[in-house]
């Protein structure tokens, strides 16, 4: 497809070998030590080496590098496959146990979990049915009673691991969704199409919830009308009493609310919705309460702020992510339930499978899941229980809530910057401001557009222009490697954000990184500033 290539991407043709020796197996036991052992050092020094969380490289520098591979021409070689591998992807990996990686809600991972990962990937379990898995069932119910414990949810409690919140999201409503319309249905005729109750379900839901609601109710056959987004207050958490309005608003309309979600840990300011308030307000109304603590799960082990989750052992289900706050790789999360008999809305039986007939003998897992093949991934919190213990994950979570507090004195006490909220848990959004002008300076953005350099319009471009200094400083920042902030929009206006799960970052790191933003973005600033009639529109972001 493309012109010639160097030789060492081609490949050679592989001797023509027995393809079972590549098969885990007795026989391929010792070459299967050897194999992991020659990966793990590849990133064991990878690791190590990272003196930054990026290489910088942009997308259009990687494709070329990763296209011109034919994966028709194996390189035969593990060795040659691992060397290719550090050019692809080790080489510009991101790298989130970096203490200057404060982006996204990604955590450095606890090395009992990667252990499980090894283990659970290699046996390769499959925990649909107990006859695929035989132990990881027990253990992956041992793990969700756990965890039911610590959210309070009572002797009836169950639940099941899914690959994200998103999933678990998506499931809870599924659940609540069948538990209204087997409500709506006990006041129709027989026979009513679910098609007929569908456009009178509403879910309500603060206006920073994660987007997975709205996709969820997507998927559930919902309009988008259904999503209610309620307001919230200064320090972005769902108002109870705007939610009490919406509850009478729909019930006066004749629609039916199938479910609150409240967030225990909003992804971008990491607020906790008010649960008690919202679960009062739930239980008048008879409404499953959905907690969506895909983020603030970590509470659940912390040995100083477990408070901070008061209300939620009055949830209907629960989202947690231990690929989140209890330093899990990727996937690893769970969807539990306060009275286990509702999961038989996602009971399905196939002969083949889990036939019905050994349905109340046989724990299959199947039985309460979305998926079908689904991973043992109860197995990296098993071990990361059994190893460091709860207390354990709950500290290093508390060090990083504990950091941000830190991190917003700093923040806020400087005038190089504007800071939203306080946080809660551990993110901080905020934005660069330029400072008050010297006399004599003339930085004054948007006066190309205003001659008189007053009134409204100039407020206007100024702002824009220091959106855009924002929005450079990230992009400058992930360019130079040194840093990885991310970004989000408030009220409309540019700001960046630091989601802090890494333990190991200090208060010198994020003294550090404020002064490399402040620096990209003042220079873009003073840079883009016109002097002439330039649009600052126009200015590019990076
Ligand atoms: C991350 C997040 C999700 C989605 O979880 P995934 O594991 O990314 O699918 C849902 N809700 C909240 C509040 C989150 O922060």
């Amino acid at each position: 497809m493309q012109g010639p290539l160097p030789d060492a991407l081609t490949g050679v043709a592989a001797p023509v070998a027995d393809p079972r020796s590549h098969l885990l197996c007795g026989e391929t036991a010792e070459e299967y030590r050897r194999l992991l052992t020659d990966g793990v050092g590849r990133v064991a020094a990878a690791v190590a080496g990272a003196d930054r969380p990026f290489s910088g490289v942009s997308p259009g520098d990687l494709a070329p590098r990763v296209r011109r591979i034919d994966l028709d021409r194996p390189l035969g070689d593990p060795a040659a496959a691992l060397a290719e591998l550090e050019e692809v992807y080790l080489r510009d990996a991101v790298w989130f146990h970096h203490p200057r990686y404060l982006a996204h809600l990604n955590c450095p991972v606890v090395l009992p979990a990667l252990l499980g990962e090894a283990v659970l990937s290699a046996v390769n379990s499959s925990l649909d049915t107990w006859d695929q898995s035989a132990g990881g069932t027990w253990m992956e119910r041992h793990v969700i009673d756990w965890t039911a414990g610590r959210l309070g949810l009572g002797g009836a409690a169950d639940g099941v691991f899914t690959s994200g919140g998103t999933q678990s999201n998506l499931q809870a409503l599924l659940l609540a969704r069948e538990e209204a319309c087997l409500l709506l249905r006990k006041n129709l005729p027989e026979g009513e199409p679910l098609g007929r109750l569908l456009p009178r379900l509403r879910v309500l839901t603060s206006r920073d919830s994660h987007f997975s609601v709205q996709k969820s109710a997507k998927l559930l056959g919902l309009g988008p009308e259904s999503v209610i987004p309620v307001d919230t207050d200064g320090d972005r958490r769902m108002r109870p009493d705007l939610l009490a309005d919406e509850l009478r608003r729909c019930e006066a309309a004749g629609l039916t609310v199938m479910a609150v979600v409240a967030t225990a840990g909003t992804t971008d300011f990491g607020s906790l919705d008010p649960l008690p308030a919202v679960a009062d307000l739930c239980e008048r109304a008879g409404v499953w309460l959905h907690v969506d603590a895909a983020y603030g799960c970590g509470l659940l082990a912390s040995p100083t702020r477990r408070h901070l989750l008061d209300g939620v052992e009055r949830a209907s289900s629960v989202t947690v992510d231990y690929h989140k706050s209890f330093f899990q790789p990727v996937s690893s999360s769970a969807l539990l339930v306060r009275d286990g008999a509702v999961l038989r809305h996602a009971t399905y039986h196939a002969d083949y499978l889990n036939p019905a007939r050994s349905a109340e003998r046989l724990p299959n897992q199947v039985d309460k899941s979305l998926q079908t093949t689904r991973r043992f991934d109860a197995l990296k919190m098993w071990l990361t229980l059994r190893i460091m213990g709860p207390d354990a994950v709950g500290r290093l979570f508390d060090e990083v809530v504990d950091l941000s507090a830190a991190a917003w004195r700093v923040l806020d006490a400087d005038p190089r910057f504007e800071v939203v909220t306080e946080p809660v848990l551990s993110t901080l959004v905020f934005r660069w401001v330029p400072g008050a002008p010297a006399a004599g300076d003339a930085p004054a953005a948007g006066r190309g557009e205003d001659p008189a350099g007053r009134g409204p319009a100039r407020g206007h471009a100024a702002d824009r222009a220091v959106d855009q200094a924002n929005l450079h400083a990230r992009e400058a920042l992930a360019a130079s490697g040194e840093a990885l902030v991310a970004s989000t929009v408030v009220d409309g206006r540019h700001h960046l954000k630091f989601t802090l799960l890494n333990p190991r970052t200090t208060l010198d790191d994020i003294r550090a990184v404020l002064d490399l933003t402040a620096g990209y973005a003042e220079e873009h600033f003073r840079a883009g500033a016109p002097t002439t009639a330039a649009p600052l529109s126009g200015t590019p972001a990076g």
